[in-house]
């Protein structure tokens, strides 16, 4: 797949914004290109704009080349810039399917794209025939797995049959692939051009405050986004902490280990609760029930200060409650308010 082909024709000349430390990078001299305040603040410099520092630790992680690896100010940033740089606005299109994560469909409002839904078949699995069948005329098809909200990772298979048929680019969100026992799709970007694999420091990795998010692709695809982004748009400050976290790794290890061992616990507990009528098995650190009447559930734990999301308007989740896997004593007070309910 010829990525130049897709790319909005009026961006093909752009001439991206070219910073102070674009045209120096050195670590000694002294610095007066960039207007900066001299005295040190810790953070009085200009963060590096191509984070290489955190590429490097974060492509030793993964396995990759820094050259297929971009940061967004959280991995919703790379979805937006992703909508920008192909999808011209009123004119093309995104696919995505439901239920699925909200923000696809929101930043392909923003950007005046339209978006084709396809929902997902009862059993949570792709509908991929609709989804190769509608392809033709979209630019993008967003695929969240594990998805959110239903938790579940769709199949490999199902993954290859839209890659090789679709015709156009393939956006996996992978957030909570580390919760999975399933392997991320990073691992085939090799053998195709049109695949990009979104993760992000926001769930396992514990830095959902600091706005980090990572893209997986081509280096063509890698430099096309460098072009368009704010140039300083992973601050000094989050690419510090990233590191810092990368190098007490196995603590997150650890941290996954816990929440996944939670989840099952979470998951048998549920299930004997009277009012719960469904636990769909998840991949992810939430879990998605279906429960007689959502409100009466969801009032009751707001009511004793516990917070989960109803998510009973979204397609096929009529009276279904996402609940996020938290610390031990946190998930026995939901379950001993869950059991209270009738
Ligand atoms: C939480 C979540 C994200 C994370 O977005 P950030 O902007 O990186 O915090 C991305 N995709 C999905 C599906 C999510 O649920």
């Amino acid at each position: 797949m010829k990525i130049k082909e897709l790319i909005r024709p009026h961006l093909l000349d752009l001439q991206p914004y070219s910073s102070a430390r674009d045209e120096y990078s050195g670590k000694e001299g002294v610095f007066l290109d960039a207007n900066e305040n001299p005295f040190d603040t810790g953070v009085n410099r200009y963060p590096d704009p191509l984070q290489k520092k955190l590429k490097g630790e974060v492509a030793k992680l993964k396995s990759v080349s820094v050259d297929n690896l971009f940061f967004g100010n959280g991995s919703d940033e790379c979805i937006d810039l992703l909508i920008r740089l192909f999808c011209v606005p009123i004119i093309d299109k995104v696919l995505s399917i439901t239920p699925s994560y909200g923000m696809h469909a929101v930043s392909a409002k923003i950007n005046h794209i339209e978006m084709v839904n396809i929902p997902l078949n009862d059993d949570f699995t792709l509908n991929t025939e609709q989804i190769i069948k509608n392809s033709k005329d979209v630019k993008i098809i967003f695929l969240c797995s594990p998805n959110n909200p239903t938790g579940n990772t769709f199949s490999k298979v199902d993954f290859f049959s839209i890659l090789d048929n679709c015709g156009c680019l393939v956006v996996v969100d992978e957030a909570y692939i580390d919760f999975s026992s399933e392997s991320s799709m990073i691992n085939e970007l090799k053998n195709y051009s049109n695949l990009i694999v979104l993760q992000t420091f926001s769930k396992a990795f514990g830095l959902a405050g600091l706005r980090l998010g990572m893209m997986f692709g081509s280096k063509e695809l890698v430099g096309w986004m460098n072009k368009i982004k704010p140039p300083y748009n992973i601050s000094q400050t989050s690419q510090n902490l990233a590191i810092k976290k990368l190098e007490e790794f196995k603590i997150v290890e650890n941290q996954i280990e816990f929440l996944k061992k939670e989840r099952t616990r979470v998951e048998r507990q549920l299930r004997k609760c009277s009012i719960v009528e469904k636990v769909h098995p998840s991949e992810a650190n939430f879990i998605l029930i279906k429960v007689k009447d959502s409100i009466k559930v969801y009032n009751y734990l707001v009511l004793n200060k516990i917070i989960v999301r109803n998510r009973s308007n979204q397609p096929l989740c009529e009276n279904c409650i996402r609940i996020t896997i938290g610390k031990k004593s946190e998930n026995d007070l939901m379950l001993s308010k869950m059991k209270e309910v009738c």
